[in-house]
């Protein structure tokens, strides 16, 4: 018989046998495109500070200013005496910046995700969900105990016939709006119609749009020029806008229900209070930066170009999120550490995190990038897959 450290002993044997085995580098410097690691500086494609903003001197000083006025800790949960002022103004020029009627900050995206579903729906309810959704989403449904029916990646046609069949219970439909480890975008016209029709919500993870896509950076609701007391919009904090946290906007309505029932907002202590001075701070330079935007979106299409002239094959994404496809893990922790000798980080990025055989490089684009710096990604990858 196997006892439970056996169990744990074979089952990470296992994982290093098919070299998913993975581990934590630790970064001896800031967050950004210049990092330290095992006493190196590196180049680095790998985070998800599209804007820069993790480091950035106006974010710093509203923290510590607001370190001083708050302290770090905010004792208390949100329900009970946690919510402060900070979090109530970040709350509400969250709101107002997207266009939506309410907000509520979350911990985490992970956090939020769990707590919306779980609060919407219960063991009667149906969850739609895209394959490759990011693994909170799928989490979620778990917790929330719906019926998952997940769907092609993309494929409106075949959610349309899932959704054919009557449900009695409560319906959402779930997606990322920018697929994270993809980095191409969900068909949100087309997934709300469906919505309309059905009588359902639609949840848009916007981990990776807000910030980055749409007018002064609103998002991928603002993009598609979408707006309906349907759509439950979350946006993450700790990328693009370069803090920590998360934060779910719609109708006043659905903001009263996640109070009284996300459980992930409210058995939980509430954040400091200086993480939500931050995020003022952060929205002010996230709508200022248009310029910054239209930067990196030419860094994308350098980078496109570059990467298709040397015959490797992309991916259908016009985001900052640009993968190689590269198929084997093997292949592709070969090529990551060929390019970290060149002094270049680039994240490898291996199942169960992606399909089996669909290992990838995952390049992340900052606005803090140079072209000369996406020069020399492309200089490394310049003999293509076959060398
Ligand atoms: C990063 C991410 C999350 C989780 O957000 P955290 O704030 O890092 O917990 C959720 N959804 C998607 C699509 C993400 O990429």
């Amino acid at each position: 018989m196997t006892d439970s450290f056996t169990r744990l002993q074979d089952g990470l044997d296992s994982i290093k046998q098919t070299r998913s085995l993975r581990r934590r580098r630790v970064l001896e410097s800031g967050q950004g495109v210049h990092v330290q690691l095992d006493g190196r500086p590196l180049l680095s494609f790998c985070s998800n500070d599209y804007l820069g903003l993790a480091t950035h001197p106006a974010l710093v000083q509203a923290a510590q200013a607001a370190a001083a006025r708050w302290g770090v800790g905010a004792g208390a949960s949100h329900l009970v005496t946690g919510h402060q002022q900070a979090h109530h103004d970040f709350e509400t020029a969250f709101a107002g910046f997207v266009g939506l009627p309410s907000a509520l900050l979350f911990s985490t995206g992970y956090m939020a995700n769990l707590g919306v579903v779980s609060a919407l729906l219960d063991r009667h309810g149906v969850i739609y969900a895209d394959r490759l959704n990011h693994a909170s989403l799928n989490d979620a449904a778990v917790l929330s105990r719906a019926r998952l029916a997940r769907f092609p990646h993309g494929d409106i046609d075949a959610l349309a016939r899932l959704m054919r069949e009557p449900v009695h219970g409560t319906r959402l439909v779930m997606v990322d709006a920018v697929f994270s480890m993809d980095g191409d975008q969900a068909d949100l016209p087309a997934l709300l119609a469906l919505c309309e029709q059905h009588d359902a919500w639609l949840l848009v993870d916007d981990a990776h749009g807000f910030g980055v896509l749409g007018a002064g950076g609103r998002g991928s609701l603002a993009q598609a020029g979408l707006a309906s007391p349907r759509i439950i919009y979350m946006a993450t904090l700790g990328k693009a806008a370069g803090v920590s946290g998360a934060v779910v906007a719609g109708s006043r309505l659905l903001i009263d229900w996640l109070v009284q029932k996300a459980r992930t907002a409210i058995y939980t202590t509430a954040s400091p209070a200086m993480l939500s001075a931050a995020l003022l701070a952060s929205l002010e330079l996230i709508e200022a930066a248009d310029e910054a935007r239209l930067h990196l979106a030419k860094l994308v299409a350098q980078l496109r170009t570059g990467l298709s002239c040397a015959g490797w094959q992309l991916m259908d994404s016009t985001t900052p999120i640009q993968p190689v496809l590269v198929g084997n893990n093997d292949a592709a922790l070969a090529l990551a550490a060929r390019l970290e000798h060149a002094g270049i980080l680039v994240p490898a990025i291996r199942p169960p995190t992606v399909p089996e055989g669909t290992a990838r490089l995952r390049i992340s684009l900052s606005a803090a990038h140079r072209t000369e710096d996406v020069d020399c990604l492309l200089n490394a990858l310049q003999g293509g897959p076959q060398q």
